[in-house]
């Protein structure tokens, strides 16, 4: 029986592994330090790189279904979990229980969708002469790096197609959520064989030694752009493939023809779900002038009764900030905002227990140059922007070095096409907010990306195509 609530190792080469050091979990509703993670030497790193690609060498070779099979079981064996691991994560990470649940329960059953996908195989010529075909191989040992934000979703994206395309892993969470994913590993221990996932973890100098160890064909990353641009970076030593899936700053048009009472709700939890820790997240919202002061004064007063806590309590719909790092961050931007004289609209009081608590906060028509609005804040902080114009406010949207998705909420779907169609992003929604689909590609454009998760697209992004002729 796996216990959840202590004894969290890492998983290498099929068994479970401690370290003669550990890092220290904070609960980041109390600021308290709650568990001990492992920390991994560097003797551990090479053990498990080691595994995956002696792994690689048969798992490479067993058939697709049975690969998708040991896949969709390993989905639900998660699903089994689902209210202990529901637990845990509300522990590290702080997001209330039901948005928990919503991740554990979506990482298992994106298992399973992705599972039911199968790479291509063309056939160019098939004649008397020759046949050609060109199918699509795996590429070796994969190097998978995750972010706090969505834990372990966000590592679900990676294990996924990588392993049905014939790969193997090894994958590091982030130190300040690393124990949901120590556990799913630990109970995967029984569904795939040695080697093939090993789950580590470590501090912030753990990810440097990962991406520059030269036993990785593939690194697969999800973490900000400054990050980012190091991984690529250490990547070219050994022209290791990369997916990068980082920043964005996203932008939300809000047309006049909208019925604000309608909207007003969604739009504030595309913003603020997860207490704005998302990379889709509205991060500035551009709202027509005929209806700001009425879509301002609804999203004021949702702020003022939603309830942020500790997301263990019930009633609580928003947590505190992830972590200490991303609580000075915002506290800084709030200040900055200030300093500036921008109008705040300040929502509900937060609790004053040492957690990473920050009121929800609208920033009431600032400059377009402010910071708030320039950087991604990662945090409740959003700026409401006004305009006129439709031309001009497209190009405003787009001024922006991110390109990761973007919203148009309006009455008019016609319109919102059109729109969608002139901003450039990865992902657009009209009318609708953070909607991700297993099946469908979820690319960053500009400097939110490189490559591609998720869909046909995504799973290829862990192959590499071969092409066979064979003379007749
Ligand atoms: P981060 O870049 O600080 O860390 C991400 C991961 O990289 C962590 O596991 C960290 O330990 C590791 N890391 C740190 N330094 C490293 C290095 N030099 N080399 C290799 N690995 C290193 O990001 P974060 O603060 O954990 O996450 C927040 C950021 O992630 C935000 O910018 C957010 O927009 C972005 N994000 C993007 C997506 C997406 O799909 N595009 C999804 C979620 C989060």
């Amino acid at each position: 029986m796996t216990a959840f609530d202590r004894d969290y190792h890492m998983s290498i080469n099929g068994k479970l592994a401690s370290s003669a050091t550990v890092i220290d979990v904070i609960n980041p509703a109390t600021g308290e330090a709650f568990a001990a993670a492992p920390d991994c030497s560097r003797e551990q790193l090479d053990e498990a790189v080691n595994a995956a690609r002696t792994a690689f060498r048969s798992w490479k070779r067993v058939p697709i279904d049975e690969r998708a099979a040991q896949l969709d079981k390993a989905g639900d064996v998660i699903l089994q979990h689902l209210e202990e691991l529901t637990r845990l994560f509300t522990q590290e990470q702080g997001r209330p229980t039901e948005g928990a649940r919503g991740e554990i329960a979506l990482a298992g059953n994106w298992l399973k969708t992705l599972s039911k996908v199968r790479p291509p195989v063309h056939v160019s010529e098939d004649s008397d002469q020759q046949f050609i075909e060109t199918r699509y191989v795996p590429l070796g040992a994969v190097c998978a790096i995750a972010p706090w934000n969505f834990p372990v979703n966000l590592a679900i994206w990676k294990i996924a197609p990588a392993l049905l395309a014939g790969n193997t892993m090894v994958l590091k969470p982030s130190p300040f959520t690393p124990l949901c994913m120590l556990k799913i590993g630990e109970l995967l221990l029984d569904v795939f064989p040695p080697g093939v996932l090993n789950i580590i973890s470590g501090d912030d100098s753990l990810g440097p030694q990962m991406t520059a160890h030269p036993g990785f064909a593939k690194i697969s990353f999800t973490g900000s752009t400054a990050t980012g641009k190091k991984v690529m970076e250490s990547a070219a030593k050994d022209l290791k493939r990369v997916t990068l899936e980082l920043g964005g700053n996203d932008a939300a048009i809000v047309l006049p023809d909208v019925d604000v009472d309608e909207v007003a709700e969604k739009i504030f939890f595309g913003a603020f779900f997860n207490t704005a820790q998302i990379c889709v997240a509205t991060k500035r919202l551009y709202v027509h002038e005929d209806v700001y002061d009425k879509l301002r004064d609804r999203l004021a007063a949702i702020a003022k009764a939603v309830k942020v806590g500790d997301g263990a309590d019930q009633g609580t719909v928003l947590g505190p900030l992830q972590n200490k790092r991303q609580y000075t961050r915002v506290l800084e931007l709030l200040e900055d905002a200030r300093q500036n004289n921008l109008t705040l609209i300040e929502g509900a009081d937060v609790p004053g227990n040492g957690g990473y608590f920050i009121p929800v906060t609208l920033v009431d028509n600032p400059p377009e140059s402010a910071r708030v609005v320039q950087e991604e804040a990662f945090g409740p902080i959003l700026p409401l922007l006004k305009f006129s114009d439709i031309d001009d406010v497209i190009a405003r949207a787009n001024d922006s070095e991110y390109g990761l998705a973007g919203a148009i909420w309006t009455g008019d779907p016609e319109r919102g096409l059109e729109i969608a169609r002139q901003l450039e992003t990865g992902t657009v929604w009209i009318n609708q907010n953070l909607n991700l689909r297993p099946d469908t590609p979820f690319a960053g454009h500009k400097q939110s990306g490189f490559g591609v998760e998720n869909g046909m697209e995504g799973l290829l992004e862990f192959m590499v195509p071969q092409a066979v002729y064979l003379a007749r």
